[in-house]
């Protein structure tokens, strides 16, 4: 045996070895050990290897789901070992001691789950495989659990930006993929470059999907290709050579979507707020969607905001139409709740790991559908896109009847007891059943008959699985039974009874048996025909899915706005933002479960003042309003109604986002480090349609430094960028680029100090910040007294000193302006590394600043070589 686990081990790659014995999964050797410290289950040990004993434990089969889930979400693969035949079977093959032969049937891993009970259903799970291909990489991914398929491209330095959109739960990248990238999850597998070739993308794309040519399904460049067939090959490997459930492929093209990188994601807390979970996220302050699929699908839409204005136009109007409407948005979403989710239910027939429940659901799922559709064709002007998703919806009538008459109203999960399919669908079916509740029948009557012919009250007959039907006895009236001319043969004496047999029961349960396993035959038959069937109408039913999960977006989002109150957002080509009454959807509704009310805000940028900078004391509302600025830029485009009275918003490329500098030592950069990196990438990618928000830049470094920094990064984007930006600071010193920048408007957050408290308004209002109210606030946070006194009598004593010279930005009034700096330095080019070096000051440096500066000049030293 060990012989065999050994070569089963040996092809598991690294995954836990679920070695099948009859009832049970055992893990063996390091396995066990890995495995019963997750599971915290009971590690045994059984003979021994090498003069040690094996460690192993086990679980049982018909549990294994869920232990599977728990390994899984602790990072592992597992690797299922079968028996592939009886052990009948491998008697006859090699006599009476043959092992039974066991094979790997399949992978189970993060991205290729079907599983009701593995997957989460508001959580897509993607698989996605990546391929480098001279200077682009091609992306494909794919949700198993739907067949959904997308391939794209990118540049390789916009790579992590997609990989943050896409938050794969596995990801597979080529075997000489460098293994420092940093952004790589995880779950990353590599496989053979071998398998990630171009033409074997194609020809299996083809083959899968039983077409000649691609063409007809998009424009696939050779990356995208190249991602494709390392996708497949993985796929091909996990199944061990069976395929799941895909859809043909979708093209995605770029430009068609709002782009924001990682650091945008993270900052805006898009589907996950900053610690990691859904809570303070946006999407848990706007799901209302009453289905998986629905809120799988609006994840999708607020990752991957349009950029395409009459796309946007029509998901608007699909959520304007129901929003006006209470009643049939009520309706609809009454009759989506009950709609089981039958994407994942198709992708697990599909994948032949479906089970007569799934079929129920397809069942119900497309009755429900139809539903769906009556009711939305009684809907007077419907909008287009809901008009082409009732198109989606209906169509399955025969599918439907076919399989209401063929099962029963609740199907199980299992197939072994049989019983799924209804009675009167298949009359030779109803026959045995009969047959064998005849059978049963008898059997309590003999059992009646016998108790009356020995006079034992007591008798019973039971089953089990090993005896079977048996008679049974308390032992003291064994005896009896026992005696030459009784007519029953005895079986098994237990501590307390005595078991039996006899002619007439061993018939009845011989009628059972036989009768049981015919019927268990046909209902079989009828299962694998009913999957063929909806099988054959797979892409009907994953575009009623995908239709259903579109609607279910449009009602929650309307259901959303109505319950506070938004606005449908215009969307203009021009690039404006304008939004008046606007409010921070997370903060608001956190606001709200303490009682407490929002500040409602106004945003104007325009072309003429297109640069806001605004100061104002801490936690008075800077970040807040700039978030959410963003936000409802982002909830436009990805078709929602905005938290605002109302809203016109001009169309971005690129929204970025870059707010404070956040603690990211454990990547081994400093914090300024990062938000020097994070800025420089808005300043290389940001054009005149992208959407910038700004938070206390240069915050992370000292004073001048970073004084120094914010002001020249204002002016870039003022001068070089000419984007929408909303910049926070406390610097209230950089109010004097107003009087050089023309499309920059000065605004701070208002605040008062009554009776030496400091009240903070979170009211906007034009003009610069005064001043910066810092120990206001740290009074306000609990510093003690004497070191706020102290802190005031410091203060006092710089703040004259400031005077004097004319205070920090004094020596600023002789600057050149930036354009003029600019020119400057493509003419001269000096060194900058030179430069930096030349300029430090060692003797004023702190230890940590002086570390931070090493990374900075290293970093620099990098990107001249380059
Ligand atoms: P800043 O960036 O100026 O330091 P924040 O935006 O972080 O301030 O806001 C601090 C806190 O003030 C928030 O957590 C929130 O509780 C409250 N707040 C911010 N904006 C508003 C508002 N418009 N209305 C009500 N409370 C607000």
């Amino acid at each position: 045996m060990m012989e065999q686990y050994f070569a089963l081990k040996a092809q598991a790659e690294g995954a836990l070895l679920f070695y099948r014995m009859g009832d049970f999964f055992e893990l063996f050797f390091e396995d066990a050990r890995i495995a019963a410290g997750v599971l915290d289950i009971a590690l045994t040990s059984r003979g021994e290897h090498d003069g040690e004993p094996v460690a192993m434990c086990g679980v049982p089969v018909h549990a294994a789901e869920g232990y599977l889930a728990r390994l899984i979400k602790a990072g592992c693969r597992v690797a299922i070992a079968e028996q592939i035949e009886t052990p009948e079977q491998a008697k006859q093959r090699g006599g009476s001691k043959a092992l039974v032969a066991r094979d790997i049937v399949r992978f189970v891993t993060a991205g290729t789950l079907t599983e009701e009970a593995l997957l989460e259903p508001r959580r897509a799970n993607l698989l996605v495989a990546v391929a480098p291909l001279r200077d682009r990489v091609g992306i494909a991914s794919c949700d198993i659990s739907t067949g959904r398929m997308e391939l794209e491209d990118c540049a390789a330095d916009a790579l992590d930006a997609v990989l943050a959109r896409l938050g794969a739960s596995e990801l597979v990248v080529p075997d000489d993929w460098p293994k420092d990238w940093p952004d790589t999850p995880d779950e990353t597998i590599e496989r053979p470059r071998a398998s990630f070739r171009s033409e074997d993308g194609e020809t299996r794309l083809k083959d899968i999907h039983g077409i000649a040519t691609l063409d007809g399904l998009g424009d696939f460049s050779r990356p995208m290709l190249a991602a494709a067939a390392g996708l497949v090959a993985y796929l091909d490997h996990a199944g061990r050579g069976k395929l799941p459930f895909l859809l043909p492929p979708v093209a995605r093209g770029t430009g068609a979507h709002l782009a924001m990188d990682a650091a945008t994601r993270a900052s805006l807390e898009i589907l996950q707020a900053q610690g990691g979970g859904r809570d303070g996220s946006l999407i848990a302050a706007l799901d209302r969607c009453v289905t998986g699929a629905g809120a799988r699908q609006l994840a999708e839409d607020l990752s991957a905001p349009l950029a395409d204005r009459r796309a946007i136009e029509a998901r608007l109007a699909a959520v304007h139409h129901v929003h006006g409407d209470p009643l049939l948005r009520a309706d609809l979403r009454a009759l989506l709740r009950q709609a089981p989710d039958i994407g994942r239910a198709l992708g697990r027939l599909v994948a032949g790991r479906g089970s007569p429940r799934d079929l129920g659901q397809v069942r119900d799922g497309l009755a429900e559908a139809r539903r769906v559709r009556d009711m939305l064709a009684a809907s007077a002007d419907l909008p287009d896109l809901l008009q082409r998703m009732s198109g989606a919806l209906g169509g399955h009538a025969a599918l439907v009847d076919h399989l209401a008459r063929a099962l029963v109203a609740a199907p199980p999960t299992e197939r072994q007891q049989g019983g799924y399919i209804a009675p009167e669908y298949d009359h030779a079916l109803d026959a045995l059943r009969e047959t064998s509740g005849n059978a049963r029948r008898a059997i309590a009557a003999l059992e009646a008959k016998y108790r009356g012919e020995t006079d034992t009250p007591a008798l019973k007959i039971k089953h089990n699985k090993v005896l079977g039907y048996f008679i049974e006895v308390p032992a003291k009236h064994g005896d009896k039974l026992m005696a030459a001319d009784s007519g029953f043969t005895h079986r098994q004496t237990m501590a307390g009874a005595v078991r039996f047999n006899s002619v007439g029961l061993h018939e009845e349960a011989s009628r059972i048996a036989e009768a049981g396993a015919h019927a268990l035959a046909a209902e079989e038959a009828h299962f694998e025909d009913l999957v063929g069937e909806v099988t054959a109408r797979r892409e009907a039913i994953a575009a009623t899915a995908a239709a259903l999960a579109r609607i279910d977006v449009a009602a929650a989002l309307a259901e959303r706005a109505a319950e506070s109150d938004w606005c449908r957002p215009e969307v203009l080509d021009e690039p404006c933002l304008d939004v008046t009454g606007g409010r921070h959807p997370v903060v608001e509704a956190a606001l709200a479960r303490s009682a407490e009310r929002f500040v409602a805000n106004d945003c104007t940028l325009g072309p003429d003042d297109r640069l806001w900078l605004i100061g104002g004391p801490n936690m008075g509302g800077k970040s807040t309003f700039l978030r959410q600025n963003a936000l409802i830029l982002l909830m436009a485009q990805a078709g929602s109604y905005v938290p605002a009275t109302s809203a016109r918003i001009g169309l971005a490329d690129r929204l970025f986002s870059r707010v404070g500098a956040a603690d990211n030592l454990a990547r081994g950069r400093s914090t300024f480090m990062v938000e020097m990196v994070e800025t420089a990438a808005i300043l290389s990618q940001a054009t005149p349609r992208s959407f910038v928000i700004l938070d206390e830049v240069g915050r992370g470094t000292s004073t001048y430094d970073g004084m120094a920094l914010a002001w020249a990064v204002v002016e870039a984007v003022h001068e070089q960028l000419q984007c929408r930006c909303l910049f926070a600071t406390h610097y209230h010193e950089l109010s004097r680029l107003a009087e050089t920048c023309d499309a920059l408007s000065l605004h701070h957050v208002r605040a008062r100090e009554w009776k030496g408290e400091l009240v903070l308004l979170h009211e906007l209002a034009r003009g610069g910040a005064d001043r910066s109210y810092g120990l206001a606030v740290a009074r306000l946070a609990g510093v003690p007294k004497p070191v706020i006194k102290r802190a005031k009598a410091v203060l006092d004593k710089l703040e004259k000193g400031r005077a004097q010279t004319g205070g920090l930005a004094a020596g600023l009034g002789d600057l050149p302006l930036f354009a003029a700096t600019a020119q400057e330095e493509a003419e001269t080019a000096p060194d900058p590394l030179r430069e930096a070096v030349e300029t430090l000051d060692l003797d004023a440096l702190t230890p940590r600043e002086a570390l931070e500066t090493l990374y900075r000049l290293k970093a620099q030293a990098a990107e001249t070589r380059n």
